[in-house]
């Protein structure tokens, strides 16, 4: 639906990075989709979800009004921004105009504490919108020990640059819910593609990649997860390989320190790095190997014909893994169940355990001791921030002791 308005408005030349977005759009549609479905009245049932009251904290100095002037990122609708910034129902005497931004986290009760001792880090994307710094707060509310976020508007090509104000706002908030570097896995803008075989096209994705590892460093995050890209159809996998890999490695000398995580893919027409050796090819041609890495996404392997459905088998894809690529490589993880079967090449998530993946590729997951550490992230539908809460605390519950 976005896909269709968004083209009307854009340029014959920017078609053909629609094309692109579109061949992988269910998770933009699914992320769309989820955060319009948000709403400050649950109906998910929390008798499950253990409550606690956060200790006060001085976290964010501004104003409601000081935030709306430093937010930059448009992505969501301003109705669900409204919706994350107040508290639970619970709470609801504190209307959004006298609640002071997330500055008074006293009146706020998460939908789930966070599992601060354990080794799986788990969490959700989470909404940035009305100021980058939320995602923190947004995370930590749905008991997520680890997050993502989009560092911009994902339907632009450009975005305002962050405010010092921002940048350190960010810092403080990361500090005070003690969240590291580790635990956060930004996704990349769905409009690049840095495997596009026309020169002009390409130089447009890669600033946009160029500008969004520039943001991590200034927020000190060092994970940076995008989807490798496509061939469109005018070149060859191996070509396409070549441009993302000669992306990557420029990107690295215009930065510091930011690692670029490569997501596997489900599949569908020319994208590519939905199979494990194509990940690799990219890794072969990247200079500075400490920089770059992998995310696997479980709904994308699973379409791309990758089975994790049974212990034997969950094996095989994770030694093939192991073998290809390697698990030294392994930088995050994207949990979501798939409404398609085993090998659909579409990328279309669904709940954990409700999907054809089905729960136990989850509990071997969650008791693999090789994905201890890294942010392990849901990018579900419809779940809302309850959802996701329920979710976090279903994934936990199958760790066994
Ligand atoms: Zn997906
Ligand atoms: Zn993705």
């Amino acid at each position: 639906m976005f896909s269709v308005r968004r083209s009307q408005r854009l340029s014959n030349k920017e078609r053909i990075q629609i094309q692109l977005e579109e061949s992988e759009s269910q998770e933009e549609k699914t992320y769309s989709q989820k955060v319009t479905k948000r709403t400050t009245k649950s109906n998910v049932s929390r008798q499950n979800i253990k409550k606690a009251r956060v200790k006060k904290t001085d976290l964010i100095s501004e104003s409601v009004e000081e935030e709306d002037k430093l937010s930059n990122n448009s992505a969501q609708p301003k109705q669900e921004n409204k919706n994350l910034l107040l508290p639970p129902e619970k709470d609801k005497k504190v209307s959004h105009k006298t609640m002071p931004s997330i500055k008074s986290l006293e009146s706020v009760t998460p939908l789930l504490l966070r599992n601060f001792t354990a080794k799986k880090l788990v969490g959700a994307h989470v909404s940035a919108a009305k100021g980058v710094y939320n995602s923190i707060y947004n995370a930590h509310q749905i008991g997520g020990q680890a997050f993502a976020l989009f560092l911009k508007s994902q339907r632009k090509w450009n975005s305002p640059e962050y405010t010092e104000e921002q940048i350190s706002t960010f810092h403080k908030a990361l500090k005070n819910f003690t969240y590291s570097s580790n635990q956060i896995l930004p996704h990349g803008s769905y409009l690049v593609n840095l495997g596009n075989p026309d020169g002009d096209k390409r130089d447009l994705s890669y600033k946009a990649f160029l500008d969004d590892l520039k943001r991590c460093e200034q927020l000190g995050l060092k994970l940076y997860n995008f989807h490798p890209g496509s061939t469109i159809g005018k070149c060859t996998s191996a070509e396409s390989i070549h441009f993302i890999a000669d992306g990557i490695n420029k990107a690295h000398q215009e930065t510091k320190s930011v690692v670029c995580v490569l997501e596997n893919m489900a599949g569908s027409g020319n994208v590519i790095g939905s199979k494990f050796e194509e990940l690799r090819s990219i890794i072969d041609l990247v200079k500075d190997k400490a920089r770059v890495g992998v995310c696997l996404d479980t709904c994308h392997a699973f379409a791309a014909g990758y089975d994790l459905r049974t212990k034997e088998t969950y094996k095989q894809v994770m030694d093939e893994f192991e073998k290809v690529v390697g698990f030294k490589y392994l930088r995050g993880l994207h949990l979501n169940d798939s409404k398609t079967e085993l090998g659909s090449k579409k990328d279309r998530h669904e709940l954990i355990g409700k999907g054809y993946i089905g729960l136990d590729a989850f509990k071997f997951i969650m008791n693999d001791v090789r994905l201890d550490g890294i942010p392990m992230v849901l990018e579900t539908p419809f779940s809302g921030d309850a959802g996701y809460a329920q979710e976090i605390e279903l994934l936990y519950s199958l760790v066994e002791k």
